[in-house]
């Protein structure tokens, strides 16, 4: 389905270029607006479903410079095709269109073989243009998501992780980290084969997702370890959540066994608290550290990073 919207304030002259598009099917539909502040609204309210946009330079109200202007400013317009409809011998005006942002232009008395193939042309070009930003957007997903469980993977918990320490840091605000790693889940794909056990660390990962609040994060970090970021909590807030966690899942029945299996996990926690010199790296290990410690302890546990020791009462 491809679209143009006509801009034009002469009926005629906009009746001129339908009727010529008709004859051909380079467009699915052909939309009209009088003058830009019109063609504007409607290029707002449609926006990508827009393939090329025909505009006329001089109209009442907002001519085609000014709407030109107005459609490269805007992020999600500016990659939509202008082409001008000028006077045939204003080199000036062309110069000045192609300045502003126009894709192409074409001449007034307007010749409809040259109309056509000027079209089909910028259709083209849109359309490639629309693939390469849907590719984009695809591999921007793939690169960001752990492809089983769907979150994201430790490459965009990295960056993340990142700009939230600083600006944490900046205003001064809280941030806590939990670790979490199964316990024995190498017994569970030892005894209930691989497969089974991709199932609970998909699981797992909705089970995580559970109590999250829009700010959090919860990330893969790797083969059976995950990770939760909770901005604006700090050690208290931090290890309640994880107690939470490790009895949401303790408790939880998971799919795919025949007889019921309780399956634990341990999980460590640091937080920013009294730690403003730490990096984003710090932080992990820190939280790393205390899950170490969380294993020895026996699993199952919740163990806390010594600067949170103070704040926290884990088990
Ligand atoms: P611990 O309580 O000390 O953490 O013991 P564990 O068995 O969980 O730890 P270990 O590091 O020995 O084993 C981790 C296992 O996780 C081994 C590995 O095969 C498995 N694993 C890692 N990634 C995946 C995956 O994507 N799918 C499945 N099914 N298993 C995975
Ligand atoms: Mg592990
Ligand atoms: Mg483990």
């Amino acid at each position: 389905m491809s679209t143009i919207l006509i801009i034009d304030d002469s009926e005629t002259a906009r009746r001129q270029i339908i009727k010529n598009l008709e004859e051909t099917d380079i467009f699915d539909l052909h939309l009209e607006a009088e003058d830009g502040a019109q063609g504007l609204k409607t290029l707002t309210e449609i926006g990508s479903g827009i393939d090329v946009v025909a505009c006329d330079v001089s109209m009442p109200v907002m001519d085609g410079y000014n709407f030109l202007r107005m459609v490269k400013a805007r992020e999600e317009l500016k990659h939509i095709p202008v082409i001008m409809v000028t006077a045939e011998t204003d080199v000036e005006e062309i110069v000045r269109a192609f300045d502003l942002g126009a894709s192409d232009y074409i001449t007034k008395p307007i010749t409809p073989s040259i109309l056509k193939v000027r079209l089909q042309n910028m259709l083209r070009i849109k359309q490639l243009q629309d693939q390469l930003m849907m590719q984009k957007d695809l591999m921007e997903v793939m690169a960001t998501t752990d492809p089983l469980t769907q979150i994201p993977n430790i490459r965009y918990f990295r960056q993340w992780l990142d700009n939230e320490f600083a600006r944490s840091t900046r205003y001064g605000n809280d941030l806590t980290l939990v670790m979490i790693d199964i316990d024995h889940f190498k017994n569970i794909n030892d005894t209930y084969g691989h497969p089974q056990g991709d199932r609970v660390l998909k699981e797992m990962a909705e089970l995580f997702k559970e109590d999250m609040r829009k700010i959090d994060i919860v990330a893969r970090y790797g083969g059976e370890e995950f990770v939760i970021a909770l901005p604006q909590t700090g050690c208290d807030g931090g290890v309640i959540a994880a107690m939470r966690v490790k009895e949401r899942v303790e408790n939880h029945r998971f799919a795919g066994f025949q007889d019921p299996v309780t399956i634990t996990i341990s999980l460590g926690v640091c937080c920013l608290l009294d730690n403003a010199e730490a990096d984003p790296q710090k932080l992990i290990d820190e939280a790393d550290q205390a899950l170490y410690r969380a294993k020895r302890s026996g699993r199952n546990r919740v163990e806390a990073a010594s600067n949170c020791k103070r704040a926290a009462k884990t088990g």
